[in-house]
């Protein structure tokens, strides 16, 4: 099946008298004749649903459909994308551990990364994504667990060397986690260009109607642990608390990895999301081909309208010839990247506040990837926390306005930016 396809119909397989759309499962337990049927669920000897904070029937359809999409064998959904990036990094590496992340990334994964996960005891190295070979190789230590990067930055929109940084990693003996956020399996899939792991906030295009915060994290079953098992003892030594199984050996490179996220982090974490919001899920997930190709025309004639403009300083679009990232983009989203804009007005920080208050069709939410245009001020929302030197590291800059360009008439989204461009003159 082609992705198109897939986004309608993979996951579910509804048999002869069976719903058409998947079934909202909404119940947090499951029944059964024995406890010793039960037991076998408890011992991970049998596959089945007890207890919808570690796994949930509905959650599961929608999980195994972006599985399809992203070329992966096991996937999960968790309640926000915070929390599919921490269990995909915490799922390898913990106390005393380590972990080379790009600095162009989203601004929350940056603080769950650089504060959250230290005071838990792993250490971080950020590189920047264009950095040297050297700079690279350098930033691997002995107790490196894994890299981390984003296809496309957000909101820096830089674009990451997926293949470049695959083979580092792995000539390192670890695997490459890459968040697919903004490009979605519909223009890259990471997997192809050796990712080993990709996380999602599904709160973005996915869901792509500003309803349902959520988040995904899928296996390419391509990395083998058992043969780098020195450095990943969670999943190539037995677990005590599921009476000495080893997830390496028992559910294969394809599911070892994911098993053990559910397993243990879904159990002692519980961050599932409802069966409900995963129904909707599915729903934008339906669309969402039609939808990336909309956010894509559009942008990329609001990125040449802008770019046209006398009080615009500078716009950033990876589908823009002579974008610092056209080439790359190229290379990885042959098809297209995202809807997301960046540029500044002519006037700086005050300009650009300026400007963002005259707009009508354009929202101001602290949002992005969706439907709706929306506009964003980085330094003064998402970011704010960052001091100047770390907004720089990660691409920001102070006057920088971020527009997400919805699927609205493209006609309507460049009236309103013309208004609103006049007033700062
Ligand atoms: C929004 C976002 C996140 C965080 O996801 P939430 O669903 O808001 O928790 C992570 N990565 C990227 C690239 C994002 O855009």
């Amino acid at each position: 099946m082609k992705q198109e396809t897939k986004c309608i119909q993979a996951g579910y397989e509804p048999k002869n008298g069976e719903s058409r759309m998947i079934p909202i499962i909404q119940s947090t337990t499951f029944k059964y004749d024995t406890s010793e049927d039960m037991g076998k669920l408890f011992d991970l000897e049998a596959e089945g649903y007890f207890y919808t904070r570690l796994q949930n029937p509905t959650n599961d359809m929608v999980a195994a459909k972006l599985t399809a999409l992203e070329g992966g064998t096991a996937g999960m959904l968790t309640s926000s994308g915070q929390a599919a990036n921490f269990f995909s990094v915490f799922n390898l590496a913990s106390n005393g551990d380590h972990v080379i992340a790009s600095s162009a990334i989203y601004g929350g994964t940056f603080n769950l990364f650089n504060v959250t996960m230290r005071r838990m005891g792993v250490d971080f190295t950020f590189v920047e994504p264009d950095c040297s070979d050297e700079e690279l190789e350098a930033a691997f230590k002995p107790n490196t667990k894994a890299v981390f990067g984003e296809t496309i930055a957000n909101p820096a929109l830089s674009v990451f060397d997926i293949e470049r940084f695959a083979k580092a990693a792995h000539a390192h003996g670890v695997p490459l986690i890459v968040d697919n956020t903004f490009a979605t399996p519909v223009n890259c899939r990471p997997f192809e260009w050796g990712a080993d792991i990709v996380t999602h906030s599904t709160t973005k295009y996915l869901d792509g109607h500003d309803a349902t915060v959520g988040g995904a994290v899928i296996d390419s079953g391509k990395f083998d642990w058992m043969a780098h098992a020195d450095k990943f003892p969670g999943l190539c030594t037995p677990d005590e608390s599921y009476h000495g199984i080893t997830y390496a050996e028992k559910f294969g490179n394809e599911k070892a990895f994911i098993t053990k996220a559910t397993a243990q982090l879904m159990r002692d974490l519980g961050s599932i999301p409802s069966p409900m919001n995963c129904f909707m899920l599915n729903l934008g997930i339906e669309s969402l081909a039609v939808r990336m190709q909309r956010h894509c025309e559009n942008a990329q004639k609001v990125a040449e309208f802008l770019q046209a403009q006398p009080e615009v300083s500078y716009v950033t679009y990876p589908g823009l010839p002579g974008d610092k990232y056209y080439e790359l983009a190229q290379k990885y989203m042959p098809n297209g990247t995202c809807g997301v804009i960046s540029f500044g007005v002519n006037g700086g920080r005050k300009a650009a506040e300026e400007f963002m208050k005259h707009l009508k069709v354009a929202m101001i939410a602290t949002h992005v990837a969706d439907a709706h245009t929306c506009v964003l001020h980085p330094a003064s929302a998402t970011h704010r926390q960052l001091t100047d030197e770390e907004l720089n590291a990660c691409g920001v800059k102070p006057d920088m306005i971020r527009l997400s360009v919805g699927i609205e008439n493209v006609d309507d989204i460049i009236d309103d930016l013309k208004q609103a461009l006049s007033h700062v003159k």
